[in-house]
C-alpha cells in the first residue's frame, strides 16, 4: 500500500512519542528508587495480583494474562490515575453483570478499552490525553489517537 507523506509523518511522530515515553518511564523508575517509593513495576505487579484475585473470586479459576499487553495497559493507566482508583474500577468492572462481559468472562482487555465506564465517583484527577490530541471525546490511548489521526488524513479531514 502506498503511504502518503502525512501518513508517514504521523507514524514517525508516534514512534518518537513512544521513545519519549520509554525515557520518561525510566526516569520515573529511577526517581522512585531514589525516594524509596514503589517503582511503577511494583505497582503493575500489585495490579496483576489484584485483578487475578478478584477474577478468581468470581470464576473460581486462574486468570491467564497476556503479559506484555496487559502490563502495558496497567502502565498506561498508572500514568493517568492512582493505583487505588484502578483497583476500584477493576472491582466495578468485575461486578458488572452485562451478558456480553459474562459470556467472555470479563477479559482484562475489555477493562482497558472501557476503563472510563467503571469510575462512578471522581477521584479528583483528569484523564490524560495522548500528547497532541485534540479529539472529542479525547482518545484514551496513544494507539487510538494514532489510528484516529490516520483516519482523519485518509478521510481528507486533516
Ligand atoms: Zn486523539
Amino acid at each position: 500500500m502506498e503511504h502518503t507523506k502525512s501518513e508517514k509523518t504521523i507514524e514517525l511522530v508516534d514512534r518518537a512519542r513512544k521513545l519519549i515515553e520509554k525515557v520518561s518511564e525510566t526516569l520515573t523508575e529511577i526517581e522512585s528508587l531514589q525516594n524509596d517509593q514503589p517503582t511503577p513495576g511494583a505497582d503493575v505487579k500489585r495490579l496483576f495480583h489484584f485483578f487475578a484475585a478478584r477474577w478468581s473470586g468470581r470464576y473460581a479459576n486462574a486468570y491467564v494474562f497476556s503479559s506484555g499487553k496487559d502490563a502495558g495497559g496497567f502502565k498506561r493507566l498508572l500514568k493517568t490515575m492512582p493505583r487505588p482508583e484502578i483497583e476500584r474500577r477493576i472491582s466495578n468492572y468485575l461486578d458488572t453483570e452485562e451478558p456480553f462481559l459474562v459470556r467472555h468472562r470479563h477479559p482484562l482487555s475489555l477493562f482497558f478499552s472501557n476503563v472510563n465506564a467503571y469510575g462512578d465517583t471522581p477521584w479528583g484527577g483528569t484523564v490524560a490525553r495522548p500528547m497532541g490530541c485534540e479529539h472529542e471525546p479525547p482518545c484514551t490511548t496513544d494507539a487510538e489517537h494514532t489510528a484516529r489521526k490516520l483516519q482523519d488524513v485518509r478521510g481528507g479531514r486533516s
